[in-house]
This record gives structure tokens, C-alpha cells and sequence, in this order.
């Protein structure tokens, strides 16, 4: 059955998922006066954390700046007790926001949109969801994340498999018990490392199913002193500023100097400083040069590779877990508890799929060339389609029905991430080519929500209906965005950033390395200079 979400008029505009990104542009578009309507394929608000709910699931940014800035009142009151915060206390923090801001109201939950169609006679979008319902407005604004569709690889006999098979990107609402279970985990990335030793600890035994062996650094989680939090909370805003005009989006000082600047001794000294600070300080705080200069870069990796020596009992599972096939920090360095340690446990194994390929899922485990492991339950720890596959899921359809997949055959063409030329009046909050993923999530979204609101608020002072990214300055932007990756080491490693991991993906770095301060320069410059880059034409022409 159809339900039209808007039977007269057609919205200004259509805000699809209800994770940081969605809720906030759904309530900024809300204040600005736009009739606006959100669809989110969940029954409940919370995006990236309501769908990753696997054990040990938790945020790597710190919880003073992994919250919106736009809420002054809040920031006072919400209590700040961990470094991290957990994947529970994020979302309850999100579904507060809803309530407080009264944002469910606005929203069709339960909803997965399948189909976004251009009208060229009307200028106006049609948005379908599987369940039924459409709507049509002048503008779609996609709120939907850069890693929510999982990545199931095809691994032959995947079905038959007669336990419970588990996807840590789609885990499921009631808690799920490895109490005494034979349990088999697949990746080794930062959802498998953080799942990992909190699984170990419960289940009868653990197999770790590796691939590629990944650098991960202590997070060094702990309860936060609460002077520092009053201290913090005292002055939030000026801490806001500085986190909007970071690099990264947090806070935190970088290093300029060169790792192959300093005696060995006290280069260890320093990386021994960072592993036990925990967090990304390591790969920011030590040495300027560890993501551009491969000997620099060997400093850091083999400094880690020595202590998984220290720290893992059995030499030859150490060598297992020591990460070769790419430079330190070029795939998302993933912040861990206990991960190396857990593979001192009696009840942990670990295979390596390199020496020993998995052939196939049988009905009672997983079968490698090295024999066949029976087991209870199979978790999928194995990723997603980052940053495309959300949106290429949509069904979008532009001008002359062009699907956004051929637009994008070859690889990502946007302009800032934030606008695709063929596809007037849509907007993708940390799309391909901005910052997004290479920064701390809500603040690149905040700046994105910001950007694309005071955009719809000049075309309607203006009586002007109709933007669209110029082919010329996507080119461009697309060209600059490689352009930059390419003064890095990032593109010698197979990773999602690279479209990697999924067979037949265009290969081609997919974030915006350039650093949110400067990105956030260039679009303010975009807006000032009359929105230049983009084609505007009147709310009549596009309607005629
Ligand atoms: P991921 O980093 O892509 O890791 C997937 C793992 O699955 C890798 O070890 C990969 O091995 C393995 N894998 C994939 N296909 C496989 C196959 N066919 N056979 C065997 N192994 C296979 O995914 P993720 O761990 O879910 O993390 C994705 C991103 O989400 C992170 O990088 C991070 O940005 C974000 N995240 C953040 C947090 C946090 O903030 N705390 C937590 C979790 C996730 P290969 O390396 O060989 O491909």
C-alpha cells in the first residue's frame, strides 16, 4: 500500500536516515522554516550506533568532542563519565537529542528508501521506500553514513551454516550469549578488535579468523576525573572553536616534527609516552612525518611490531599478529582494550587466512585449507562498503534517469563531497571527497548540516529554486581530492579508504585528506563567492 508523506504541496525537502547527521539537518532545515521529512531505514534514531551494537562496540573519538556543538545547554548537562564513550551511552545521548528537540515527530521510522527520481519538468524528487511510502519534494539531503551497509563477503556455503551467523554492522537488538559457545569471529579490523577480547572473555572459545594482520594502539579508556570535566565543561565553547578549526575535528596538538629527526632512544621514549596515553596520539602527537615518509612511517610500525612481541606469549602467534602489507596508520588505525593481550587467553586461537585460505562455511563452522573448525556461532566482522555503497543503495536517479551507479561507474565524481553535477538539488552529508570518515564524525557533519541549511536559506532569498555541482568544478575537486591522497602513504594500502576491500570497486581514495580546517575554508569560500561551482537557476525555470 502507498502512503504519500505529503499529499498537497510538495516538502522543500526530504532528509534521509536519523543517525548525528540526519536528526541535526532535519531539525536546522525544521528552525529555517523548510517543510522537511525524514526517512530512516531503523525503527529508532541513532544511525552508526544503533545498527553496531556488538559487544565492545565504542567511539575512538573522546567524549568531550564526540557530541553536537549546536546544543550549548546540553553540553553543560550531559554527564561526561568515560574517555570513550560506549555504543549504549551514544545512542541514549542521540535519542535524548530526539526527544528534546521533538524530532521523532518528523520522521517515518522503519522506512528504507529504495528509490530517489528526478523530475526535470518539475525539478522536483520522488522518494520510495520499500515499505510503501513516497514523497516529493525540491530537495533530498542524505544523512546516511559512510560505513552502514555491511560488507558480507560471498564466502561459499555462507548458508548453510546451521549456528548463528552475526554481522557486528547489524547486530541484533536482544543481547546475544557466547556463554560456553564455540564461537568463530572473521576480521580484524576495529569492530573485530574491539569485539574480540569482550567475546574471549565469554564465550567457551574463540577462533580468530585474520586476513590481514592490523597496527592497533591501546585506548587507554578509563573513568574521567571529574575537575578536568568541570574544567572542560567551563570552557566548551572555546574548545568547540578550536575543535571546528582542526585538522581532524578534536582538539588535540600535532606534531611537526620528523620522526628520522631524533635519536633512537628518545624516539622510542616518545612512542612509549603515546602507547600509554592511548589514542590517536600515537599516529598525531609523535612525529609530523609518519603518514608521508616511509622510513619515518617504519619507525612507528616497527616500534608497534615490537611491542606485540612483548606482549604476546607465543612467539609464533606474535609473528601472526605483526602487521606487514601496509605502512602504520594507512588503513584506519583501530584503538583497542586488551587485543593483543587476549591472545595469551587459553581459550583463544587464532588462524591466519594467508597461510591457510578459508574454502568454505560448512554447516558446522568453517572450513580452511588447514581443516575444518566446528563451531556455534560465526561473527562477521568484515566491514562495509564504505562511503558509496550507502548511497549508491538509495536508487538514486537523476537527470535523463541517469542512476547515480553509472554517474559513478568509475569511482566517486563529487563536488566537496557534497553534490554530484546530474543530480540537482542533492545534497550527501559527508559524501566522497570531504573529510567525513578522516575526521571526528559529528564535527565534519555539523559543518556539512551548517553549509548545505545556509545554502537553502540564500536560493530561497533569492527566489532560486535550482543548484547543481558544474561538471567543470567536480573535475576539479575529484582531481585535487587524489591529488592530496597522493602526497600520502594512504594509497599503498588495500584498504576501505581505497574501495579495497570490496571486489570490483573503483579503486580511488575515497575521504578528503586535505584536513577539515582547510575544507571548511574552501567551502565558506564557495558559499561567499555565490556558491561558484555550482549552476543556480530560479525556483520558475526549474518548475517550467
Ligand atoms: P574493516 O576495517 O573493513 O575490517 C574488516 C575486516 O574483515 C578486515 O580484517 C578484513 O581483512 C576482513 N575481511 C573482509 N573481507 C574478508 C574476506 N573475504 N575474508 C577474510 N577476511 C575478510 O571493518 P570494521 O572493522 O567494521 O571497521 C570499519 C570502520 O568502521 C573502521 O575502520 C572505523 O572507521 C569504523 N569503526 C570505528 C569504530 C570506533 O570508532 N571505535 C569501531 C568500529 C568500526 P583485510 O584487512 O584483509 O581486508
Amino acid at each position: 500500500m502507498t502512503e504519500e508523506i505529503n499529499d498537497a504541496a510538495p516538502l522543500d525537502a526530504v532528509v534521509i536516515g536519523a543517525g548525528f547527521a540526519g536528526l541535526y539537518m532535519l531539525y536546522r532545515l525544521r528552525e529555517q522554516g523548510f517543510s522537511v521529512h525524514g526517512f530512516e531505514q531503523g525503527d529508532g534514531v541513532g544511525g552508526t550506533w544503533y545498527w553496531n551494537r556488538y559487544p565492545g562496540a565504542r567511539c575512538d573519538s573522546e567524549i568531550m568532542y564526540y557530541s553536537y556543538s549546536f546544543l550549548p545547554d546540553l553540553e553543560q548537562e550531559w554527564p561526561l563519565k568515560e574517555r570513550y564513550p560506549g555504543q549504549p551511552e551514544i545512542l541514549r545521548y542521540l535519542e535524548h537529542v530526539a526527544d528534546r528537540l521533538d524530532l521523532r515527530k518528523d520522521f517515518t521510522f522503519g522506512a528504507k528508501v529504495t528509490a530517489i527520481e528526478y523530475d526535470e519538468a518539475t525539478g522536483r524528487w520522488t522518494v520510495r521506500t520499500e515499505q510503501g511510502q513516497t514523497a516529493t519534494a525540491r530537495y533530498v539531503v542524505t544523512a546516511v553514513g559512510c560505513l552502514s551497509t555491511a560488507n558480507r563477503p560471498d564466502f561459499a556455503g555462507a548458508d548453510s551454516f546451521q549456528g548463528v551467523s552475526l554481522h557486528t554492522g547489524r547486530w541484533p537488538h536482544e543481547p546475544v550469549d557466547f556463554t560456553g559457545k564455540r564461537v568463530g569471529i572473521i576480521g580484524t579490523g576495529a569492530s573485530g578488535i574491539q569485539a574480540i577480547p569482550v567475546i574471549a572473555e565469554q564465550a567457551g572459545h574463540l577462533t580468530v579468523f585474520q586476513r590481514t594482520a592490523q597496527f592497533t594502539i591501546p585506548a587507554e579508556n578509563k573513568p574521567l576525573d571529574q575537575h578536568f570535566v568541570a574544567m572542560w565543561k567551563q570552557n566548551y565553547r572555546e574548545w568547540r572553536r578550536r575543535t571546528r578549526q582542526s585538522a581532524g575535528g578534536a582538539p588535540v596538538s600535532r606534531s611537526t616534527v620528523s620522526a628520522l629527526e631524533v635519536p633512537e632512544d628518545k624516539r622510542r621514549a616518545i612512542y612509549e609516552g603515546a602507547w600509554g596515553a592511548g589514542g590517536f596520539t600515537f599516529t598525531f602527537g609523535t612525529f609530523g612525518d609518519l603518514l608521508v615518509d616511509e622510513q619515518a612511517n617504519k619507525t612507528a610500525a616497527d616500534f608497534v611490531r615490537s611491542k606485540i612481541d612483548e606482549i604476546v606469549s607465543d612467539p609464533e602467534v606474535a609473528d601472526m599478529l605483526k602487521p606487514t602489507a601496509f605502512p602504520f596508520g594507512t588503513k584506519r588505525l583501530p584503538l583497542d582494550t586488551n587485543y593483543y593481550e587476549t591472545f595469551n587467553r587459553p581459550n583463544v586461537d587464532l588462524v591466519d587466512l594467508r597461510r591457510t585460505p578459508l574454502e568454505e562455511i560448512t554447516p558446522t563452522g568453517i572450513r580452511t585449507s588447514g581443516g575444518q573448525y566446528d563451531l556455534d556461532m560465526i561473527v562477521y566482522a568484515t566491514g562495509f562498503d564504505a562511503l558509496t555503497g550507502p548511497l549508491q543503495a538509495l536508487g538514486i536517479r537523476g537527470k535523463r534517469g541517469r542512476s547515480l551507479a553509472e554517474a559513478w561507474a568509475e569511482g566517486p565524481r563529487t563536488y566537496l563531497g557534497l553534490a554530484v553535477p546530474g543530480f540537482p538539488n542533492l545534497f550527501t552529508i559527508t559524501g566522497p571527497g570531504s573529510p567525513s570518515v578522516l575526521s571526528n564524525m559529528p564535527v565534519s557533519i555539523e559543518q556539512h548540516v551548517e553549509w548545505i541549511g545556509d545554502c537553502l536559506a540564500w536560493l530561497r532569498d533569492r527566489a532560486l529554486g535550482g543548484i547543481e555541482a558544474t561538471e567543470s568544478a567536480t573535475v576539479a575537486w575529484t582531481e585535487h581530492v587524489q591529488e592530496v591522497a597522493n602526497l600520502t602513504l594512504y594509497p599503498k594500502a588495500a584498504s576501505w579508504y581505497m574501495g579495497a576491500n570490496i571486489p570490483g570497486k573503483p579503486r580511488l581514495f575515497l575521504p578528503y585528506i586535505g584536513g577539515l580546517d582547510n575544507y571548511g575554508r574552501k567551502c565558506d569560500e564557495v558559499a561567499g563567492n555565490g556558491y561558484e561551482g555550482f549552476e543556480l537557476s530560479s525556483a520558475h525555470a526549474v518548475a517550467s
